[in-house]
Parts: structure tokens; sequence; C-alpha cells
């Protein structure tokens, strides 16, 4: 495999690259900036930048706030007796949590969209991609 670019035949792919350097280029790169200058044209926290894997979207957080916004409606839902208005408290809630609910759904719905469609193909990408560590150059290559 040699690179188009210089033709230089020191490639790797970014997954070998980050799956054995990654934490080898993070400890370097907070070190004397210098040193690593003229052995390579890219900055070492720089490559680790590059070899880092397409993240997928979490759903953690969105998760998290729609049960905690659920939870809050049921709350409402047990004070209908003590206030002899059994819709008061929970419409309240309703109108306060349903905005935040909607955009968690929608989060969610975007997220999950993002993990099934975009996130695959990015990966796929990322895993056939090769860099030169002579000039640095990233190209894919599924071959
Ligand atoms: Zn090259």
């Amino acid at each position: 495999m040699k690179c188009p670019k210089c033709h230089s035949p020191n490639t790797q792919k970014l997954k070998v690259i980050y799956e054995t350097g990654t934490r080898e280029f993070e400890s370097t790169s907070v070190g004397y900036k210098g040193a690593f200058a003229s052995s390579s044209g890219v900055s070492q926290s720089k490559l680790a930048r590059i070899a880092t894997p397409p993240a997928r979207r979490s759903m953690t957080i969105s998760w998290g706030i729609l049960a905690f916004m659920g939870f809050v409606d049921y709350c409402g839902m047990g004070t209908h007796d003590t206030h002899g208005n059994s819709w008061g408290l929970i419409s309240k809630f309703l109108i306060f949590t349903s905005p935040i609910i909607a955009g968690c759904v929608y989060q969610i719905y975007k997220a999950s969209q993002y993990n099934n469609s975009a996130w695959p193909n990015l990966y796929k990408k990322w895993s056939d991609s090769w860099m030169c560590r002579k000039c640095g150059n990233v190209y894919h290559d599924p071959t």
C-alpha cells in the first residue's frame, strides 16, 4: 500500500494507528512540541484526532431527561386528592414538561437516524482509510 501523494510505502490504516497508538500519541502530545517538529509534518495530537473513529451519537442524556420528566409527571398524578383539584398540578407539570419531552424525543429520533444511516458509512470509510506516516496524507482505499 503506497501513499498516492508521496509514494511512500510507510502507510498505516487509521484503525491500526488508533488501536495501537492513540495513548502513545496523546501522552506525547502534551510533551515538548519541538521533539516532533522535525520527524513529522503532522502534530501528534492532530494525528490522534484524525485516527479517532467517528462517534455514535449518545442518547443517554436524552433518555435520562425523559425518564426524569416522566417521573415529574408521575408525581403530579399522585397529588390530585390533596388539593381537591385533580388536574391542577398535573396540567402544570405537563405544560412544563411536554416541550422538554418533545425535545428529548426529537433528539433521540435524530440520534438514532444518524446512528443507523450516516454513522455506518462514516465508520466504514474510517476503517478503510489509510494514513501516510511520511507526509501525513489521509486517503480512502477499501482494498
Ligand atoms: Zn505520503
